[in-house]
C-alpha cells in the first residue's frame, strides 16, 4: 500500500498518520465594494497552515481562513497537468521554445514518447505531495498563488534516481494545476 492509501485509510478511520499538515481555506468576504484580485484568486483555496500566503493579506482585507479536516482535503484534492506541458512543450518538439529543458531529460533517457507517462507521473506525485503539505509557496499576483512540488523520477539509462522542481497554480477546493513541468 503506498503512502498516499494509508493516509486515506487513517483520514476514513479517523486516524492520525503522522506529521499530518493542518489544513485551512482561504475565504474571500464580500464586506466592500472594492474587491481585491489576489484575494479573489485565493478565496476556497486550501493551504497548510505554515504555508499559507500571507495573511490579513493587507490592510482591511477582510478574509478569514476556515480550519479544514484532512479528511476533507485528501477526499477533494486534484492536480492536473496538460499533456501539451510536455509535447510539445518541455520536449520542444517543434523548436519553438529554445529553453533547452528537453535536453535534461533526454540525458535521463526521457524522450517525447515518455509525454503521458510523465504527465501521469508528475500529476500523482503533485497530488501526493500536495496532501502532504510538501510544497514552497511561489509568487502570488493577480493571476493566482504559485507553489512548486519536487518530482522524483528514475533515469532510464541507470539505475539511478532525478529531482526537479514543478511549478503549479492553486485553485479552490484543493485544486492545483502543473503550470511548468521543469521549473529547475
Ligand atoms: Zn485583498
Ligand atoms: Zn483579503
Amino acid at each position: 500500500m503506498d503512502y498516499l492509501s494509508e493516509v486515506i485509510k487513517a483520514a476514513v478511520w479517523g486516524e492520525s498518520p503522522p506529521q499530518m499538515p493542518k489544513w485551512n481555506k482561504w475565504l474571500h468576504r464580500s464586506l466592500s465594494d472594492n474587491h481585491c484580485e489576489e484575494c479573489l484568486k485565493l478565496d476556497g483555496c486550501w493551504f497548510t497552515k505554515d504555508k499559507t500566503p500571507e495573511w490579513p493579506h493587507h490592510q482591511y482585507c477582510h478574509c478569514i481562513l476556515e480550519d479544514s479536516s484532512y479528511n476533507e482535503v485528501v477526499n477533494n484534492a486534484t492536480a492536473t497537468a496538460a499533456y501539451s506541458k510536455f509535447d510539445p512543450y518541455l520536449f520542444d518538439t517543434m523548436g519553438e521554445y529554445g529553453h533547452g529543458k528537453e535536453r535534461l531529460f533526454k540525458a535521463w533517457g526521457y524522450t517525447v514518447n515518455d509525454s503521458e507517462y510523465l504527465k501521469k507521473e508528475i500529476e500523482k506525485q503533485g497530488l501526493q505531495k500536495y496532501i502532504l503539505g510538501q510544497y514552497t509557496l511561489g509568487k502570488l499576483n493577480r493571476d493566482g498563488q504559485r507553489i512548486s512540488i519536487t518530482i522524483e523520477i528514475m533515469r532510464k539509462d541507470k539505475n539511478d534516481v532525478v529531482t526537479f522542481v514543478s511549478g503549479w497554480m492553486v485553485y479552490p477546493n484543493g485544486h492545483i494545476q502543473l503550470t511548468t513541468p521543469y521549473g529547475g
